[in-house]
Parts: structure tokens; C-alpha cells; sequence
């Protein structure tokens, strides 16, 4: 199973590489009498690394998983095909799948990620509360919060917390039996079972016992469910017999449950009996905390200046999706080694302009002050330092004052950005050079050409 193959390959590589080269694929087909199987990847670039660095990695994965040996062919791919393929035959896809299945169908599907655990969620005022009780549900389950409900936006952590939810739980309690599953194989499976005309019975049976015969149930992206009634039904006596049995349930959604609006009214109102936890976009210091946390993990040096830079403007420019936020970075971490060049700001424009296009270009304070440093020619330290010459103050004013104008950064992160000034420091250089620009042309002609620098 492609899932099997991905797990096994996420072991064996760093996190980055894998989701730099591996995690984007996709499982074309398995030809079984050339002892083939066929990927697909859209990206050339992508499909050369692969080729040359990880192609036995591959085939160690595909014959453990397959217990054969294949080899492994990546097909080059636009992603209009991909995607039709993908769309289209589903059919193909689930050829692979199916492959093994057969009498193995309802065989415990569930797969935790490792790396989904408490130790590595990032805590911030934007999901502290979810934290909390998702940890309180870890240490007992079915007995704080049940059903636990957790909602929020794409890419900000629910997936995670479910993992680490389960990941705890067989930790402290090896034989409870976790099953974590997206709703979307929930519907699948089920699906699979009802069309099963032949076999209707002993697959229904087995559907219905895979999922009320676990003592915790992580159930994923209930939102796909909305507007499927079947799926909707059968998924409200699978809550209300692990409810009955004081099973622990948890569910995540993109969305509070009052606006699943396309649900069925008493799951809607089931899912409301306990604890709903929201988690929001994280702020600023929480991405800069992600983004360390994940440096860390892929052993970069943190501390180094230029990294340092770089996780700050990547945080102040990603700021509502951490998978995103997180891609960002791992993209730029592998392209350095690949390159084999030092990860500064300029690195990270250049690889991550898709992020920061021309179009919505944003000047960020380190901008600014890189730029009026060069303009004036002193050095970083200087315009960050005490130093009351003018040759230093007034330079230091006018970036002030430009980030104030350029940026929607407050007072106070500005005073911080320019070696922990006063909010009101700030405050009076931008009033100080705005008086000036009024009567002062050649100084208003030196903030233009600056600006243009900047921009
Ligand atoms: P969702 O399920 O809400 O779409 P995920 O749980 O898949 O989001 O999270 C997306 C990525 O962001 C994952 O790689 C996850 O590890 C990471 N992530 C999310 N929240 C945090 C956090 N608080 N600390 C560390 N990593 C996080
Ligand atoms: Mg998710």
C-alpha cells in the first residue's frame, strides 16, 4: 500500500527530504509480470534527485511493504494529468490498493504519524486551549471530555493533536485500541462495503466492527461527511455505540459544528455535548517558534544569524497555514544542502519568491533597515546600537519612520527591530522626519530614492 511504502521510505530519510522529494508523488501502477511499479511526479527537477540519491531507498520500501522486489520507475508528469489522474481513475488508483487487499480489507488501517506527537506542538495563545484538552484526553480518555471536538482552519494543527492524542495513549496503554482515520476512508470503506453486493453482509459486519470495536476513535475532517447521508448515518451509530460503551471520541473539523450546516441535526448536536476546542492562526512568536522548533529537527543551526533572519521573515510572511510556514522552510533547508549554499535572505528570496511574489510583495522592517544601512553605508549593529552621532541617528530615524509607513508592524515591534527602542522613540522619529519631509525637498528626494531601493 502506497501509505505503507510512504511510511517506511518517512523512517529511512530526514523529515525534509521526504517531504521535499517523496510526499508529493503519486502511485501510478504496478505492472506484476515486469515487476514494475510506476510513480508519477510532476517536477523534473525532483524526478533526477530521486533518481540518482534515493531510488534504492525506494525499492527497499516498495519490496517491504510488497514482500517482492520491483523497481521502481518515476514517469514524468504535468499536473493537469496527475490531477486527472488522480480525478478520473480512482478506479487505477485503488488498483494498487486493492492488489492486497481482497481479504485483508478491514485490516487495522490506522497509521500515526511519529512525528505527530505532543512533544513537538508548538503551544501558543492560539491553541493552548486545544492543547490542553487534547492532552487532558490523552491521560484519560473517555473519562474528562467526550466527545472532544476540535475545529479549526486548514494547516493549523488538528491532524497533529489527533495523532498525538493516539500516540499518547498507546504509549501509556499499549493493548487500548486507538483508531485514527480521516473521514474520507471512513466514507470510502463503507462505500466499498455497500457496493459489495455478493459479500454485503460479512463486510458490513466487518465494517461495523472495525470501527465499534476500539476504545478510542480519532475520527478526521468530519466535514467531508457533510451533505453524504448514508456515510452520516452509519457514522452516527458507530458515536453511539463507542458513546454507550464509554468509548473516547474525538473529531476534528474545519469548522465550528453549528455551521456544518449540511449535517444531519443530531449528529450536529452530538457533536456539541462535550468540549469544543478551537485553534486559531498562530501569532508571530508562535510561528518564529514553529519555525526554530523545526530547524532544530532537521539540525540547523538556529542561532546563526542569517537563520535567524530567515525564520523571521518566512514567519512574517506565512502567517495562516503551518504546513505552509513549515514548507517554506524545509524548502529552503533542502535547497541549501542541495546547492550546498549558506541559508541568508537573499537564499530565501530567491528560492521561496513564489511566497514572496512581486505582486504582494511585503517590505518587512529587516528590509528596510538592510537597505537604509547600505543607502548610508553603516553597518547593521550601528543602526541598532545607542549611538547618538548623526551619522547613526538620522539613518536610524528614517528607517524608523519607514517602517512605520511601509509596514503594518506596531510601534513597539519596530522599537525592537532597531535594538529594543521605546515604542515612543519610534513614535517621535516618524514624527520628526514627517515635519521635515513637509519643508525639506532634498530630504523627501532621498526617501524616494529609498523607497525605490526598497521596493
Ligand atoms: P490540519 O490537520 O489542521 O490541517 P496538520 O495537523 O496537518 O493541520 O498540521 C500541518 C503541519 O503543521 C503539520 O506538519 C504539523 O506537524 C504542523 N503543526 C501544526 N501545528 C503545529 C504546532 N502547534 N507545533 C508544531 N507543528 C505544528
Ligand atoms: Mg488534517
Amino acid at each position: 500500500k502506497w501509505r505503507d511504502i510512504l511510511s517506511e521510505i518517512n523512517e529511512n530519510v530526514t523529515d525534509v527530504s521526504y517531504r521535499t522529494w517523496f510526499a508529493p508523488l503519486v502511485p501510478l501502477e504496478v505492472d506484476e509480470d515486469a515487476k514494475v511499479f510506476y510513480v508519477a511526479s510532476s517536477n523534473d527537477f525532483a524526478i533526477g534527485i530521486l533518481k540518482t540519491r534515493y531510488i534504492s531507498i525506494f525499492e527497499q520500501a516498495v519490496e517491504s511493504v510488497f514482500r517482492k522486489k520491483y523497481k521502481v520507475v518515476i514517469k514524468e508528469k504535468t499536473e493537469e494529468e496527475i490531477e486527472n489522474f488522480l480525478k478520473g481513475s480512482s478506479g487505477k488508483h485503488t488498483q494498487i490498493e486493492e492488489k492486497k487487499e481482497t481479504e485483508e480489507e478491514f485490516r487495522e488501517e490506522y497509521f500515526l504519524n511519529p512525528k505527530y506527537n505532543f512533544d513537538n506542538f508548538v503551544v501558543g495563545s492560539n491553541n493552548n486551549y486545544a492543547h490542553a484538552v487534547a492532552l487532558a484526553v490523552a491521560e484519560s480518555p473517555a473519562v474528562v471530555y467526550n466527545p472532544l471536538f476540535i475545529y479549526g482552519g486548514s494547516g493549523l494543527g488538528k491532524t497533529h493533536l489527533m495523532h498525538a492524542i493516539g500516540h499518547y495513549i498507546l504509549e501509556h496503554n499499549p493493548s487500548s485500541k486507538v483508531l485514527y482515520v480521516s473521514s474520507e476512508m471512513f466514507t470510502s470503506e463503507l462505500i466499498k462495503a455497500i457496493q459489495d453486493k455478493k459479500n454485503y453482509n460479512s463486510k458490513m459486519r466487518a465494517f461495523k466492527k472495525k470501527y465499534r470495536n476500539v476504545d478510542v476513535l480519532l475520527i478526521d475532517d468530519i466535514q467531508f461527511i457533510e451533505g453524504k447521508e448514508s456515510t452520516q448515518a452509519e457514522f452516527f451509530h458507530t458515536f453511539n455505540a463507542l458513546y454507550e460503551f464509554e468509548k473516547q471520541i474525538v473529531i476534528s473539523s474545519d469548522r465550528h459544528p453549528s455551521k456544518l450546516t449540511d449535517l444531519d441535526e443530531r449528529l450536529r448536536s452530538r457533536f456539541q455535548w462535550n468540549i469544543i476546542a478551537d485553534i486559531q492562526p498562530p501569532d508571530f512568536e508562535t510561528r518564529v517558534a514553529i519555525l526554530r522548533n523545526k530547524a532544530k529537527q532537521e539540525n540547523v543551526d538556529v542561532e546563526d544569524d542569517d537563520m535567524l533572519e530567515v525564520i523571521d521573515l518566512i514567519a512574517e510572511k506565512v502567517k495562516f497555514n503551518i504546513r505552509e510556514l513549515e514548507s517554506a522552510l524545509t524548502r529552503i533547508i533542502s535547497y541549501s544542502r542541495i546547492f550546498n549554499e549558506r541559508i541568508t535572505v537573499k537564499f530565501a528570496r530567491k528560492n521561496l519568491n513564489d511566497i514572496f511574489s512581486t505582486s504582494d510583495f511585503n517590505i518587512t522592517c529587516e528590509t528596510i533597515k538592510k537597505t537604509v544601512c547600505k543607502k548610508y553605508n553603516i553597518k547593521i549593529s550601528d543602526i541598532e546600537s545607542a549611538k547618538r552621532k548623526r551619522e547613526f541617528s538620522h539613518p536610524r530615524q528614517i528607517a524608523m519612520y519607514l517602517c512605520r509607513e511601509l509596514t503594518d508592524s506596531s510601534l513597539p515591534k519596530i522599537g525592537e527591530y532597531f535594538g529594543g527602542r521605546d515604542h515612543t522613540t519610534v513614535l517621535h522619529a516618524y514624527e520628526k522626519i514627517s515635519a521635515e519631509l513637509k519643508t525639506n525637498s532634498l530630504m523627501a528626494e532621498e526617501i524616494r530614492r529609498i523607497k525605490d531601493d526598497i521596493q
